[in-house]
């Protein structure tokens, strides 16, 4: 799917137009992967448009670049504003939003720490991740010939975007050989996580989902779904699940910004429990939109209202 051009795109400070946001091919970060990243949706609300857990994705952005001694200049308060004044200056409504920060221009040793730490937001409109049938229908996924990252090697804790070299290779077999995504097993075998999502499994009435040591990324709409699904009172387990689970649960789905709540139906063409959004998705689902569409109290604070735009603020 290509873009949809916004007008502005926010770099280290000042809005640049979408062309003209440019780096220099000798920039660290695009001979290393030398970045750390965050992607979150926007939503439209009764209210206005509001940004899913805003501060949750600053923080993360934040942490990723601890992990990797990345200095970024701007507080978790700074990019924040920066994030609302690019949603406000391009008059977008529901949107991706996409910042990124990375190792520049300085010279190309291995080493980064010679290089700035830049840092880039971009936003735009984007439609559904897992194509526009997936949040009902349901995807027909693989589990990957490739495995995560195995634990300290590239740490799965942190958006880096070098990650993302092992999820091309999840996604690209996936596309490949017919499937919509993924799932990544974790060096031991255990069950870890999509290319670009989380995965949770319904098994004999209990929620699943891998932990963190199953070299997964901490997903903020994993947490969100299990907030929701514990105040609902479903018994919630972050735990190791074995490849053959994911063929013998009542219901499997992934979670992510990108993602949102998606059933998957079959799973190496093996029909997963009734083949579509079982009871327990279609449950969490709803409650997850009615939630981020504004629909239901704002329990847990996790909308920002999208001010007015009055100028640039960071
Ligand atoms: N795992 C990976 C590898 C991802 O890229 C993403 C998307 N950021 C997720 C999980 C889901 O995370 P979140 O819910 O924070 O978008």
């Amino acid at each position: 799917m290509p873009f949809k051009k916004a007008e502005y795109i926010w770099m280290n400070g000042e809005m640049v137009k979408w062309d003209d946001a440019k780096i220099h091919v000798l920039s660290h970060v695009v001979h290393y992967g030398s970045s750390v990243f965050e992607g979150m949706r926007t939503y439209v609300t009764d209210q206005g448009t509001v940004c899913f857990r805003l501060r949750e994705h600053s923080i993360r952005l934040r942490n990723s670049a601890k992990i990797y001694r990345m200095d970024i200049k701007y507080s978790e308060e700074e990019i924040d504003r920066a994030i609302l004044d690019l949603i406000g200056i391009n008059g977008l409504k529901g949107c991706y939003v996409r910042p990124v920060a990375y190792r520049g221009y300085d010279s190309l040793g291995v080493d980064p720490t010679p290089c700035p730490v830049d840092l880039t937001i971009a936003a735009w409109e984007w439609g559904k991740y897992l194509g526009p049938e997936a949040l009902e229908q349901g995807v027909s996924v693989c589990v990957s010939t490739w495995n995560r990252m195995a634990p300290n090697t590239m740490p799965p804790m942190a958006k880096c975007g070098a990650n993302y070299a092992n999820g091309q290779l999840i996604k690209m077999e996936a596309i490949r050989k017919g499937y919509v995504e993924g799932i990544a097993l974790d060096p031991a075998g255990h069950v870890s996580e999509g290319s670009g999502e989380n995965i949770f499994v319904v098994y004999r009435g209990d929620l699943i989902t891998p932990p963190f040591a199953a070299c997964v990324l901490p997903g903020i709409t994993r947490d969100t779904i299990i907030t929701l699904a514990r105040d609902m009172g479903l018994n919630v387990k972050e735990q190791n699940i074995p490849r053959e689970m994911l063929y013998l649960a009542d219901e499997v789905f992934f979670t992510g910004s990108a993602a949102e709540v998606t059933p998957i139906s079959k799973i190496d063409d093996i029909v997963v429990g009734a083949g579509k959004a079982g009871p327990i998705t279609k449950k969490l689902q709803t409650a997850f939109f009615d939630y981020v569409e504004g629909r239901a109290a704002d329990k847990y604070n996790w909308l920002t209202l999208v001010p007015e735009y009055k100028g640039v603020s960071v």
